[in-house]
């Protein structure tokens, strides 16, 4: 690894499993000092034993209004400062829309699109006053592309992406980067609620990619000089049918 990240302090929200936790352990390789905020804490205690000072780790139920607010102070408090924001954690609802419950379309709906907004809502002052930082999101290639399997989820996927199209004209001139990136199925915990009939037929096609895969995407866009920005990675499964 180059340790292009050294000296950096990344946050990555649902860092525990899955995306988020490829995504801060390639930071870390790359030299970021890493902020993992989860809700899992025996997951959390795990990361805290492997990598030791190299990780803070965070127990945080994001969708606890309170616990919520009080993140990026929290995390300031520690840190003083934090140059890379990966808002990761997410929920899945998939299905039919005639099945969807009202707690499950509301807990995903707060997680997936007005936990994100807040998390960077709060983080931007710090960034737009030091004149440099990185926002990355987790978004979906559902957020591109109307799949039917699964309107509630990818409802909150597109708006994400519009929620980062719109941020990063406003916050920009500040030397702030917002990205996203959009992976197709990715083989993580996530992917157990999808549509058994839709998993069964990406594992037949061999269209499911590994969450190092979208961490080197992340590492990629993150890596670039600030001329030359990487703003949104769209990826798509070669066997994928769109
Ligand atoms: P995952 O379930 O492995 O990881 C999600 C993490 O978020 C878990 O560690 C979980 O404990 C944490 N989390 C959930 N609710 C939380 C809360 N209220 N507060 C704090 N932490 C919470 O799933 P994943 O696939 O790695 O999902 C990460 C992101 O990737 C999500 O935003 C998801 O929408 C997106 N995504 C996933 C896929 C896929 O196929 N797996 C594809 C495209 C996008």
């Amino acid at each position: 690894m180059s340790q292009t990240l050294t000296g950096k302090v990344a946050v990555v929200t649902g860092g525990a499993s899955g995306i988020g936790l490829a995504s801060a352990e390639a930071m870390m390789a790359e030299g970021a000092q890493v902020v993992i905020v989860d809700r899992d804490e025996s997951a959390l205690k795990a990361l805290q034993d492997k990598h030791g000072s190299a990780v803070v780790t965070l127990v945080v139920d994001l969708l606890d209004p309170a616990a919520c607010a009080a993140l990026i102070p929290n995390i300031l408090a520690k840190t003083n400062v934090i140059d890379i924001f990966h808002a990761n954690a997410g929920l899945y609802v998939g299905g039919d829309l005639v099945d969807a419950e009202n707690d499950a379309i509301d807990r995903m709906l707060n997680l997936n699109i007005n936990v994100v907004m807040k998390n960077v809502r709060d983080v931007l002052p710090h960034m737009m006053e030091r004149g440099v930082g990185d926002i990355l999101v987790t978004s979906s290639l559902a957020g591109h592309y109307p799949t039917p399997w699964e309107p509630v989820y990818a409802s909150s996927k597109w708006a994400m992406n519009c929620f980062v199209q719109t941020v990063r004209r406003q916050v920009g001139q500040h030397g702030i980067r917002v990205g996203s990136v959009s992976p197709g199925p990715v083989i993580t915990s996530l992917l157990s609620d999808w549509p058994a009939e839709k998993l069964a037929e990406a594992k037949a096609k061999g269209s499911l990619m590994d969450a190092s895969d979208v961490a080197e995407a992340l590492i990629f866009m993150l890596t670039r000089p600030r001329h030359v920005t990487i703003r949104d990675v769209v990826m798509l499964p070669s066997q994928f049918d769109l």
